[in-house]
């Protein structure tokens, strides 16, 4: 996609974003790789709901200003999902009510309760607060962005990403979406699961219709608690994982294995 293509997108979809209540004032940030080292993004301090073409920030992956313009400070949530992510070129930042309910209850989106969400997003895990503007957001995120096409940022808000900016900004719908299904369910008195063979035969057509990769598949992952499906994240990542509170699933042999290996040190 060109740049101006890009610019006229961003504006757009900064307006949805605003209309649709999921940022207000000058809050959220929106992002797309324009080259290998080229990120064009929303400028700091500007209502999504109003912004111009001519208005945005050019950045190298860093985060070193190329042009005139200032980004926000939350842009380096952006460059590491970029750095970390090479299928991913767009991101969205926002503080979407019932997304963010979730954050700030500490709670993921994670309960398999419906299939559209296991098949296109995948479950969206909390990540432990860090001040924005400082490295302790970013060191918080990096263990679920491999995994995972969005995230919770505790008591802050959400970011979702793609392939490209409608990818990235239907991403952040779904979310916000199925977040607030998820409250009005509970209400009602709780959504019900789906049964394991029902969220194995979505995980297994997510991955042979291209919807979603194998790296979808994380201990984080709510979903595979209810199944025999293993995960692919290597015994690092866990570690980090758990460090920061996320729930962590074994299938039952890797669950056999661990307290066999637990009575031999006994
Ligand atoms: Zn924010």
């Amino acid at each position: 996609m060109d740049e101006q293509t890009a610019r006229k997108l961003i504006v757009e979809i900064g307006k949805l974003m605003y209309d649709k209540g999921y940022v207000t004032s000058s809050d959220g940030n929106i992002s797309y790789r324009l080259g290998e080292n080229l990120i064009l993004a929303t400028p700091t301090q500007v209502s999504k709901g109003r912004m111009t073409e001519d208005i945005m920030a050019l950045t190298d992956l860093e985060g070193k200003p190329l042009n005139d313009r200032r980004v926000s400070s939350e842009i380096q949530m952006h460059l590491l999902i970029y750095r970390m992510r090479p299928d991913i070129n767009a991101v969205c930042h926002a503080h979407v009510p019932h997304g963010t309910a979730f954050a700030a209850a500490g709670l993921s989106i994670d309960a398999p309760i419906l299939s559209e969400v296991i098949l296109t997003l995948g479950c969206v895990p909390l990540t432990a607060y860090g001040t924005p503007s400082t490295s302790e957001l970013t060191d918080s995120l990096k263990p679920y962005v491999e995994h995972h096409n969005a995230l919770l940022l505790e008591n802050h808000g959400v970011v979702a990403y793609g392939k490209d900016l409608w990818q990235a900004f239907d991403r952040l719908e779904t979310l916000e979406h199925t977040a607030k299904i998820a409250i009005l369910a509970k209400i009602l008195g709780g959504a019900n699961d789906l049964p394991k063979d029902a969220i194995e035969k979505l995980i297994n057509i997510r991955e042979k219709a291209g919807y979603l990769t194998e790296a979808a598949r994380c201990q984080a992952c709510g979903y595979l608690e209810h199944t025999d499906i293993k995960c692919s994240l290597d015994a690092e990542s866990v570690n980090i994982g758990n460090s920061n509170g996320a729930k962590i699933s074994f299938t039952r042999e890797e669950l056999i294995e661990l307290l066999a290996q637990a009575a031999n040190i006994g």
